[in-house]
C-alpha cells in the first residue's frame, strides 16, 4: 500500500497511542473495580465482627443475642444498602438470621465455609458479595454465619464505568488520527515547497534558490544542503562549459594558423624551399595540436575517477632517473639533491607520480633562464617525505598563485613571451596528487624562482 507521509505518521502515532490509552483505561477500570470490592469487603468483615461476639447456644440451637433491639432499629431506621446476616448449623439448616432477610435465606456453601474471603455470587437475577466464617465453642466447630451485601449498586456503576471507557475509546482514536493526520500534513507543508520549488530548477535556471527559512530546523538544513548542491553544480557546469569553450578556443589557434598557411601555399606556384619551409610551419600547429589532445586525453583520464593502483616505490631512485632522463632530453642541468642515505618507500602509482614530477621539472625548465640550474630535491620532513622542484626564474604573482591549477590558465608572462604551452599541465598534476591522496604546495616570488613541493603521508 503505497501511503502517504502524512498518513503513515499519523496511522503510527495512533496506533501507539490507542495502545496506551488502552492500558491507562484498563488500569482505571481496575482500580475502581478494586476499590469498589474492598469497600463491600470491608463492611462485611466489620459485620462478622460485630456479631461473632452477639450469638448464644441454647439446646443445640444458635441464636442472635438482642435479636429484639434489632428488630426494633429495622423499624425504626431505614437501610439503603443493608447487610443480610444468617447463622446455620454444620449441615446448613438455618438457625437464625437478621430481620431484614424476612422470609428470604442465604444460600450456604459448604466448599468456602472456612476461608473468611468474600466473593460474588449471582442468584436469579441478583448479585450479592457473601462471606462465611465458623463459628465455635470452646474449640468445637457449631455452626456458620454468613454474611451477605448487594453487589447491585457497585455493579451498575462499574458496567456504567466500562460502558462509558467502551464508548470513550473509539472516540477519542478517531479524534487523536484526525487530529495528528491535520499535524503531520501542517508540518510536511515546507517539505511540499520545496519539492515543487526543486522540481522546478533545471539546467537553464540552475542560478535559482529554494526560498531558506528563518529557522534553523531540519528543514532549514535541508534548505540549506539542495541550495548548496545547487550551487556546486552551477559551478560545475560553469567550470564545464568554460572548459569546453578554452579547449576549443586552444584548438582553433592552431588549426587557424595551419590553414592561413597552407591557404598561401597555394595560392601561386613556390620554390621547393618555400614549400619546405610553409610544411614545417604547418608541422608545428599540427605537433601543437597533438600536445594539446594528448594532454587533454591525460586529463580525462585523471577526471575519470580510476583510482591510481598503488605500489612500493623508492623515492630516490625514481628522482636520480627522472632527473638523469631529462638532462638528457631538454639539455638543462637537472641537480639532484637528496639529504637522507636510507633508501625511502612510499605507496603510489609510480606512473602518475613520474608524470607529476616531469610536468613539475618541464615547468621550472620552460619558466627559468637557461643559466640557472634546475633542482629536483628529497628530504624527510615531520610532515613526511617531500620532493621538491626549485628553480630560480620569473616566479609566480601571489594573486596568480590559485588560478595556475585551471585548466588553460597561463600567467600573462608566459603568453608575452611565447613560451610553449597549453595551461594544461598544472591541472593534470593537481587530480594527480588528488587521486594519489598527495599534497602539493607552492612558495613562490616574482623574479626570484618557485619552489613546488609534493608531500607523501607518513605511512601508518
Ligand atoms: P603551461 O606551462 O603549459 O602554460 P601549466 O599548467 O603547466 O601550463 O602552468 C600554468 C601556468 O603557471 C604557466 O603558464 C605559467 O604561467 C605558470 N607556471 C607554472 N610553473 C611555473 C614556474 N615554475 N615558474 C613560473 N611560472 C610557472
Amino acid at each position: 500500500m503505497n501511503l502517504s507521509y502524512k498518513e503513515r505518521i499519523a496511522r503510527r502515532l495512533t496506533a501507539v497511542t490507542s495502545l496506551i490509552i488502552l492500558l491507562v483505561f484498563g488500569i482505571i477500570y481496575a482500580v475502581v473495580y478494586l476499590t469498589v470490592i474492598n469497600a463491600i469487603d470491608r463492611d462485611l468483615k466489620l459485620e462478622t465482627d460485630k456479631h461473632r461476639n452477639q450469638i448464644f447456644l441454647v439446646d443445640g440451637e444458635i441464636r442472635f443475642a438482642h435479636k429484639d433491639e434489632w428488630e426494633e432499629q429495622e423499624h425504626t431506621q431505614l437501610q439503603i444498602n443493608p447487610i443480610f446476616i444468617e447463622i446455620v448449623d454444620l449441615e446448613g439448616k438455618s438457625m437464625d438470621r437478621s430481620p431484614n432477610l424476612q422470609n428470604n435465606h442465604l444460600s450456604f456453601y459448604p466448599d468456602r465455609a472456612v476461608s473468611g474471603e468474600a466473593w460474588t455470587l449471582k442468584t436469579g437475577s441478583r448479585e450479592l458479595r457473601q462471606m462465611q466464617i465458623p463459628l465455635i465453642n470452646q474449640g468445637t466447630k457449631e455452626g456458620y454465619m454468613l454474611v451477605a451485601k448487594s453487589f447491585e449498586d457497585p455493579r451498575n456503576t462499574l458496567t456504567n464505568l466500562r460502558n462509558t471507557l467502551l464508548v470513550l475509546y473509539p472516540l477519542i482514536l478517531i479524534s487523536l488520527f484526525l487530529t495528528m493526520r491535520y499535524h503531520a500534513d501542517h508540518s510536511i507543508q515546507p517539505i511540499r515547497r520545496i519539492i515543487q520549488k526543486a522540481n522546478q530548477i533545471t539546467q537553464s535556471n540552475l542560478n535559482e534558490r529554494i526560498p531558506p527559512t528563518e529557522l534553523n530546523d531540519e528543514i532549514g538544513q535541508l534548505t540549506d544542503s539542495i541550495n548548496g548542491l545547487l550551487s556546486r553544480l552551477e559551478q560545475a557546469l560553469l567550470r564545464e562549459k568554460q572548459f569546453t569553450s578554452d579547449a576549443s578556443h586552444e584548438l582553433r589557434t592552431p588549426l587557424a594558423v595551419l590553414r592561413g598557411t597552407l591557404e598561401v601555399l597555394i595560392r601561386k606556384p613556390r620554390t621547393a624551399e618555400e614549400y619546405e619551409s610553409k610544411i614545417q610551419e604547418s608541422l608545428k600547429s599540427i605537433d601543437r595540436m597533438s600536445a594539446i589532445i594528448n594532454q587533454l586525453l591525460a586529463l580525462a583520464r585523471t577526471e575519470s575517477g580510476t583510482s591510481q593502483v598503488k605500489e612500493e616505490v623508492e623515492l630516490i631512485t625514481l628522482c636520480e632517473d627522472i632527473a638523469d632522463e631529462l638532462t638528457k632530453q631538454k639539455e638543462r642541468k637537472v641537480r639532484f639533491e637528496c639529504e637522507v642515505s636510507a633508501p625511502i618507500f612510499v605507496q603510489c602509482n609510480e606512473k602518475s607520480l613520474r608524470m607529476i614530477i616531469q610536468n613539475l621539472l618541464e615547468n621550472a625548465i620552460k619558466y627559468s633562464p637557461k643559466e640557472t640550474d634546475v633542482i629536483l630535491k628529497i628530504d624527510k620532513q615531520e610532515e613526511g617525505a617531500v620532493i621538491q622542484v626549485i628553480d630560480q626564474g620569473e616566479g609566480i604573482s601571489a594573486e596568480n598563485l590559485s588560478k595556475i591549477f585551471d585548466p588553460f590558465y597561463r600567467q600573462k608572462s608566459a603568453i608575452e613571451s611565447m613560451i610553449p604551452g597549453s595551461g594544461l599541465g598544472l591541472a593534470i598534476v593537481k587530480k594527480l596528487v588528488e587521486e594519489g591522496g598527495l599534497k602539493i604546495n607552492v612558495d613562490s616570488a616574482l623574479g626570484k624562482g618557485s619552489i613546488f613541493s609534493i608531500i607523501f603521508p607518513l605511512r601508518s
